[in-house]
């Protein structure tokens, strides 16, 4: 590698000012690695790099480490969650059916409604929260079946083990969304998922401040359309994203540990609070699927939702009273969020459908950050008092 090239000593301004200065760029001891913006690489170096659409130093690292964090053989970074999502399902053909659960992720229902469908892929819903269900997937031969746990938003918990065995006796390939759970929460790949995909934009990165994604397997086979789908479909994150990610990294796991904490506290107190009419966190014991998520799951993570009974004005004024969490959609960063499905992410569903499926109009959604406890639960307190 020319790391120190010679210019010539006649060489003019337009090629100094290219070439001088481009020292320092590998074992010089820095702690932290630097960011490699730099689309291409000297051919034959010795770290086998060629363009940056298909490697980069920045997504090595990256790769290295959420591989380890999710105890698998291989990772593959990406642009965005649903980058790392197109990544996986383009890997299928036409004629091959997909089985889903149905309560998924808003853009991954519209990847699947809107762009798969019209390339022939099938795609089956099935509530697979419903332990009778998972005997259905045999029957309909999918390539592929597609898990989310906990979901967005409604944070029913999937019994990955049991769904895995039988979608692999009927010979599929098992994907998960591991990101409303986190690597350090819940390990897709030890509970028989075949692929965990994370959008890094959440907990991962957890600073909101830029998009990646990233698909983890155990399987050679499955590594390799990774790969070819970063470089063949134009999926791969810029260097300096992929270095956020890893910097966010770092500090996972002391921002999971709060926000799992501040979640159950906050859901704890408003469970007991006059008024409320239901609230909904994986390890509050009135969770549908408790004993399953402590089973499955490290911690209950940082989401949280809260029907305060309210008509669907008065949810929205409650929302815009809070002053601690901002109404925004995404989630997992350290700063709090506040979301109301029934006017944001749900909002194109007719009302009786989105009541029939859970999004009623006083469900407020929250994504509690690493803020102090009781200046939250203050905040929620003075926004309920009306201000
Ligand atoms: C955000 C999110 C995605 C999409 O990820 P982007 O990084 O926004 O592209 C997919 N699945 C889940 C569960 C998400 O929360």
């Amino acid at each position: 590698m020319k790391n120190d090239p010679t210019i010539p000593s006649d060489a003019r301004f337009e090629t100094r000012a290219i070439h001088i200065g481009q020292d320092w760029r590998s074992e010089t001891g820095a702690v932290i690695p630097p960011i490699y913006m730099t689309s291409t690489f000297e051919t034959g170096n010795p770290g086998g790099f060629d363009y940056t659409r298909s490697g980069n130093p920045n997504y090595r690292n990256l790769q290295a480490t959420l591989a380890s964090l999710e105890n698998a053989k291989h990772a593959t970074v990406f642009a965005s969650g649903v980058s790392s999502i197109t990544a996986i399902v383009f890997s299928l053909k036409a004629g091959d059916t997909i089985v889903s659960e149905q309560n998924i992720y808003g853009a991954t229902y519209r990847l699947f409604e809107r762009v798969l469908r019209r390339f022939g892929i099938r795609i089956e819903y099935l509530d697979l929260a419903e332990p009778e269900n998972h005997g259905r997937i045999a029957a309909m031969k999918p390539a592929l079946v597609w898990l989310e746990s906990p979901t967005n938003p409604l944070l029913k918990i999937l019994d990955i083990r049991a769904i895995a065995d039988a979608a692999h006796s009927a010979g599929s390939t098992v994907a998960m969304d591991n990101t409303f759970a986190s690597s350090l929460l819940q390990q897709p790949l030890d509970l028989g998922a075949d692929l965990s995909q994370l959008s890094t934009t959440k907990y991962t990165n957890g600073h909101s401040d830029c998009l990646g994604g990233v698909v983890c397997t155990n399987s050679d086979e499955w590594q390799e359309k990774m790969i070819f789908a970063q470089k063949a479909l134009g999926l791969q994150p810029s260097p300096f994203d992929a270095w956020l990610v890893s910097r966010g990294t770092k500090t996972q796991a002391v921002r999971m540990r709060q926000h799992c904490d501040n979640a159950l506290e906050l859901a704890r107190r408003l469970e007991s609070r006059r008024g409320v009419k239901s609230v909904r966190h994986p390890f509050l014991p009135s969770h549908p699927q408790h004993e399953l998520a402590k089973k499955q799951m490290r911690g209950g993570s940082g989401m949280m939702l809260a029907d305060f009974g309210l008509s669907y004005d008065d949810t929205l004024k409650f929302i815009r009273r809070l002053r601690l969490f901002t109404q925004a959609e995404s989630l997992g960063g350290i700063e709090s969020l506040v979301a109301h499905p029934a006017s944001m992410t749900h909002a194109s569903i007719p009302k009786e459908t989105r009541e029939a499926t859970g999004i009623t109009d006083g469900l407020v959604r929250f994504s509690v950050g690493i803020e102090h406890v009781e200046d939250l639960w203050n905040d929620i307190e003075q926004a309920l008092h009306g201000g």
